[in-house]
């Protein structure tokens, strides 16, 4: 495994419509591999291919304590509800925002082996699942931010205080 490179807000990849992974190969595997390693690294709570500068439908979620989910073709079948949330993105590091959010979605897709997944979820993992299907449509949580009033710039997560307390990045 190894830690890829991260892609930052002004790279054009990141606003690509990613395409379908064709066929789960060695190398889609070893992608696989080097996005888990390089979340853990991050520290984040999901990660889309784009992310790494890879234009393929793959997300990778860790939600504390558990095992990573790689969902590949991820596809949303159904959101329910709306919330307010504070949410940030590892792309766009320094800065959190207020924006809506579904209260529940289900996602279905692949899982890395190739068999269907579905998962229904509800709090940060719907969040995130949200947040990282975006990523695969060339979408920034930015991007639904009302005001500037909404956008908050936060100390690196490095520090003692900032953006760790209040929310995920992811
Ligand atoms: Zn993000």
């Amino acid at each position: 495994m190894a830690i890829r490179e991260m892609r930052y807000i002004s790279d054009p990849v990141l606003r690509k419509k990613a395409k379908r992974v064709p066929v789960i190969s060695n190398a889609i595997q070893q992608l696989v591999s080097d996005m888990i390693e390089t979340l853990q690294q991050e520290q984040g709570v999901g990660l889309a291919a784009p992310q790494v500068g890879v234009s393929l439908r793959i997300v990778v979620i860790i939600m504390p304590e558990e095992e990573p989910l790689v969902i590949i073709n991820p596809k949303m079948v159904k959101r329910t509800g709306e919330r307010e949330v504070t949410e940030g993105c590892l792309s766009i590091p320094g800065y959190v925002g207020e924006i809506k959010r579904s209260v529940s979605v289900t996602v279905k897709g692949e899982d890395r082996q190739g068999k269907a997944i579905r998962i229904k979820a509800a709090g940060l993992l719907a969040e995130a699942l949200e947040h990282e299907l975006d990523h695969l449509n060339g979408i920034l949580y930015i991007d639904y931010i009302e005001n500037q009033d909404k956008l908050h710039k936060v100390e690196p997560k490095a520090s003692d205080e900032g953006a760790s307390d209040t929310s995920e990045q992811v």
